[in-house]
């Protein structure tokens, strides 16, 4: 095993330089020279618009690089403010809306805010193909996070007996002060440990149902709140106390069965194309730079739905790559198999810990405006359907690249960017 080289780091200033990589403290972006200082003393305490021409100001921004760096669309300064610090305006992306798609045997609507063409188009092809077979069947695990508690030995102790013997202590602990989880059905479950020889450090996880919300901050706070009781129970220091993202008690699966002749086209017979897609799933088994873009296709079915939902796409991205390397070399997320029949099998079941409560879900309009669309799903539901697209994503495109190659379809939904780049190029509105 290889261990981290735990001696202090070298001075940045004593480190040789990297030749390899650009500096880019001479790079000139947009062509101009900035000489521009980013220590702004209470800019936070400011308001937007103090903040917008603050930053334009410092920047040399023109009128329209303010004008569209201060817009706002159907989430309004004040919630801006609210969800975020610093804030000067907001981002818009294009929301979509795939079809096709049949979940344990119910149609849905899936919304999706992405800015990379052809991502609907696949998924909406993904689900029609998968709808041949009768569509995807799903399911998830009990929301259940896990919350990390670390712990530095000062002296050694049997920390396996002690920590066994007061277990339902600590979660009954954990517990105290969750009245409104407790009565939602949620709660401190279970509690188990590891050690780390190297750090000398023993690590409790504390597992917790978390019902409705991701539970980010439900889990930090049992973490926190268990942690104050740990010195009185083992010869420690208290480390970090956070939760994990690697989900691994919080699984959404979801798998479909395709007819071969599903695939059948002018050009190709489906039994091929069948036998070349699980020849691409094994390429990306093989092989991690194929394995990381297929997982790439993966998240641009999964990405869209926790943006267009206000779930937390970063929480979910770690997590899911984590659960990709679990074997110790990075692997595909979902699989793809050929049955006895000649048919196609496809199974994803990746961590998702997502929320139809709790952080913006509720907050954002566009997001709860997405939810009602879905049918205002539970949490378990929602994590079905993201996991559901990003097998039907998977789907279209490796039978894209098992068949007449991604760029025909993708370049031709892409040709629309590439006009409108040429038309702002020669613009001269656009010239500065
Ligand atoms: P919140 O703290 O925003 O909301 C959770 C709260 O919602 C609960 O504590 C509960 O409060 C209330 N609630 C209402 N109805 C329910 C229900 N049916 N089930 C469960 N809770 C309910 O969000 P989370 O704890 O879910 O945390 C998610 C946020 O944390 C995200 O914004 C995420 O980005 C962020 N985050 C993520 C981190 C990470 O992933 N590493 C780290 C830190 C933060 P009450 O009981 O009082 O009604």
């Amino acid at each position: 095993m290889n261990t981290p080289d735990l001696k202090p780091l070298a001075n940045h200033k004593n480190q040789a330089p990297t030749p390899d990589r650009a500096d880019t403290s001479e790079q000139n972006m947009d062509n101009r020279e900035l000489h521009i200082s980013s220590r702004i003393p209470g800019f936070y305490e400011l308001s937007i618009g103090e903040r917008l021409a603050v930053v334009s100001s410092v920047a040399g921004l023109t009128d329209s690089e303010r004008f569209h760096l201060g817009q706002f669309g159907s989430l309004n300064g004040e919630l801006a403010d609210v969800f975020i610090e610093n804030a000067v305006g907001t981002f818009s992306l294009p929301l979509g809306v795939a079809t096709n798609f049949v979940i344990n045997g119910r149609d849905i609507l899936v919304p999706m805010a992405v800015e990379e063409s052809s991502v609907l188009a696949a998924a909406s092809h993904g689900a029609k193909l998968a709808r041949a077979g009768g569509g995807f069947k799903t399911s998830t695990t009990l929301p259940i996070m896990t919350g990390q508690v670390q712990l530095f030995l000062t002296s050694t102790c049997d920390f396996d007996t002690i920590l066994n013997a007061r277990k339902d202590e600590l979660i009954a602990f954990a517990n105290r002060g969750q009245d409104s989880l407790l009565a939602r059905g949620g709660g401190a479950r279970e509690i188990d440990w590891h050690y780390i020889p190297e750090m000398h450090s023993v690590v409790i996880h504390i597992h917790i149902d978390t019902r409705e919300a991701m539970g980010a901050n439900i889990v930090n706070t049992m973490c926190e709140r268990v942690s104050t009781l740990m010195p009185g129970i083992l010869p420690c220091e208290i480390g970090l106390r956070i939760l994990t993202n690697l989900t691994e008690k919080r699984m959404a699966k979801a798998e479909c069965l395709i007819p071969a002749s599903a695939f059948d086209s002018p050009d190709y017979k489906g039994t091929d194309v069948v036998d070349r897609i699980e020849k691409a799933y094994l390429f990306a088994y093989y092989d991690v730079h194929r394995a990381t873009t297929n997982n790439k296709g993966i998240m641009n079915g999964i990405d869209p739905i926790l943006i267009a939902t206000g779930n937390d796409w970063r929480a979910i991205e770690a997590g899911c790559h984590s659960w990709a390397a679990r074997d110790g070399k990075y692997r595909p997320l979902a699989t793809w198999r050929k049955t006895l029949h000649g048919d196609l099998h496809g199974s994803l079941e990746v961590p998702m810990a997502v929320g139809v409560v709790g952080g913006v879900t509720k907050l954002h309009p566009t997001a709860r405006a997405s939810l009602r669309l879905m049918g205002n799903p539970d949490a378990s539901t929602l994590a079905q359907t993201i996991v559901a697209t990003g097998l039907a994503q998977n789907l279209s495109a490796l039978r894209a690249l098992a068949s007449e190659g991604i760029q025909r379809g993708h370049m031709s939904l892409h040709q629309k960017n590439l006009t409108l780049l040429q038309q702002h190029a020669t613009s001269p509105r656009n010239s500065n």
